[in-house]
């Protein structure tokens, strides 16, 4: 049997909070999983998100990975990536795969959409009527039309095995924000493939993304990647670390002597220190 080759992973902060140990999970195990193969770990910011992005963190984050003793190599953050973004989502409106949406969330909300994977789904108000032009529109990709070209798919995750793609947990996702040339899910898709990344990892908070994700590679003929996403770090009473407040972020810790190899360590064996 042959070996499958060693994979390129990334870690993909975004700039607008500070890490914490979630965050240094995600990195150390991206960074581990590509270093075990000797392939490389890629460090991508992704800095798009408008008037939350805080720049001055991107370099707080790469001291916080250098104190946890990781090395990568740093490919070009989103905001240098506009145009590629803006080209991608210019074709799929051309092939009619992407509608303008100009609802406001409260409209969706009195629309009567259903909570689905990732907040409301989307009721599809806007597909069926024409775009009011003196209203900022996102745009969303017309589920329905999308699985009839690209027909069924799977895609595949190292720990949770084969999935089918099923785009009914998330409906018509939005893929050009109204103050943006992209969303999360069109920009990290698009950055994946430019990149080189053979292993997408990220926590299962992001699993369902994977679905669109899949969908548009298969509609704009980008190569498709594994994925690997990492159950999520849990405290003493089982609640996800991520909500639970007052835990430091890596920089205090750092800054108050901690040692960031140690840390690591704990980490890698989910011996975790939650802090005061
Ligand atoms: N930038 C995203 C975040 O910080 C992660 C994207 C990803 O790993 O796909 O939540
Ligand atoms: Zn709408």
């Amino acid at each position: 049997m042959e070996c499958p080759p060693p994979p390129v992973t990334r870690f993909a902060p975004s700039p607008n909070g500070r890490l914490h140990l979630g965050h240094a999970l995600s990195a150390i195990v991206a960074h581990d999983l590509a270093k075990a193969g000797g392939e490389q770990f890629l460090l991508r910011i992704e800095d798009i998100d408008g008037p939350r992005s805080r720049p001055e963190l991107a370099d707080e984050f790469r001291r916080d990975l250098t104190w946890l003793g990781l090395e990568w190599e740093e490919v070009p953050a989103q905001s240098t990536r506009l145009e590629s973004y803006a080209a991608a989502a210019e074709a799929l409106k051309a092939r009619g795969l992407i509608y303008p949406c100009t609802c406001t969330r409260s409209e969706i909300e009195a629309a009567g959409a259903r909570p689905g994977l990732e907040g409301l789904i989307y009721p599809g108000t806007c597909k069926h009527r024409p775009p009011d032009p003196s209203r900022p529109a996102a745009w969303r990709l017309d589920a329905a039309r999308a699985l009839a070209e690209t027909g069924p798919l799977v895609w595949d995750d190292a720990l949770a095995g084969p999935q089918a793609v099923d785009l009914a947990g998330l409906g018509d996702v939005v893929l050009v924000r109204k103050d943006l040339p992209a969303s999360y899910h069109l920009a990290v898709t698009l950055d994946d493939a430019a990149d080189g990344v053979t292993l997408v990892t990220r926590g299962e908070d992001l699993f369902a993304a994977s679905h669109v994700h899949r969908t548009l590679q298969a509609l704009l003929g980008l190569p498709v990647p594994r994925w690997h996403h990492h159950p999520l770090l849990l405290d003493s009473e089982g609640q996800k670390l991520a909500k639970r407040r007052g835990s430091p972020a890596l920089a205090e810790r750092r800054e108050a002597g901690e040692d960031g190899l140690v840390l690591a360590e704990q980490l890698r064996l989910q011996q975790f220190v939650l802090g005061t």
